[in-house]
């Protein structure tokens, strides 16, 4: 079996701390996960690369840099529970469920909601909640939650998100066209309050469901 530690290192200072990623919980996890596991086993040599990667079903694992960005941006200290929609590999849940307390990831493509399910347990992350479902919708049984990650482009922010957030939460969403989006931060202040921030321009797949897109290009 190939040990790809020094690869994980590598890719953890030149891609996520040397572009300036600090929270250190963050930086742990990323140094923790193996992310060769989460994809097929004959791209495991490139899944430190500085690139999303292919994961079937026209869906990829996304980069190093955005899964960083998109954790930070969360805030999370590790006493919260995270709502993740897109759980595809299931790498960004392994590193959510290393810096928050609970994690409920929903996917609406059953192959690889099992698939992920399968190389969590595998890693000893059998705390992952994985649902199959239209993830547009959140997962309602289970709020309000400290923070959501939306990992695939929607044209819009759904309601049901800004319903789902705990008072102080955080969702952090890339919202635009099919092919561009921002990645937008939406903290809720108060009870019908929320502000707003700008991230970083970014690329997604698209969020394919009831308040997303409504069907694959
Ligand atoms: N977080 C993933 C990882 O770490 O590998 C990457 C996710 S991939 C960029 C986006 C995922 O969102 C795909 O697996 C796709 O099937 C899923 N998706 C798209 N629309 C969805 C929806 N309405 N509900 C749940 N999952 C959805």
């Amino acid at each position: 079996m190939r040990d790809f530690s020094i690869a994980r290192r590598r890719m953890v200072e030149r891609q996520v701390i040397s572009r300036g990623i600090s929270d250190k919980r963050v930086i742990d996890a990323m140094l923790t996960v193996p992310r060769h596991k989460f994809v097929e086993e004959a791209l495991e040599a490139q899944a430190y690369q500085d690139a999303p990667l292919p994961i079937g079903e026209k869906q990829t694992i996304s980069q190093p840099y955005m899964v960083a960005v998109m954790s930070e941006a969360l805030v999370l200290e590790g006493t919260e529970t995270v709502l993740e929609v897109g759980t595809g590999s299931g790498y960004q849940a392994a590193v959510l469920a290393l810096i928050a307390d609970r994690v409920f990831s929903v996917e609406r493509i059953p192959a690889l909601a099992r698939r992920a399910r399968k190389v969590l347990d595998g890693c000893g992350f059998s705390k992952v909640n994985i649902r199959v479902a239209d993830g547009t919708l959140g997962w309602r049984d289970m709020s309000p939650f400290d923070a959501i990650v939306v990992t695939a482009g929607a044209p819009e922010v759904p309601q049901d998100y800004l319903n789902q957030l705990a008072i102080g939460g955080r969702l952090v969403i890339p919202v635009g066209s099919r092919n561009d989006q921002i990645l937008m931060r939406i903290t809720r202040t108060g009870k019908q309050e929320y502000k707003e921030e700008k991230l970083l321009g970014c690329r997604f797949v698209p969020l394919i469901g009831n308040h997303g897109w409504q069907v694959e290009a």
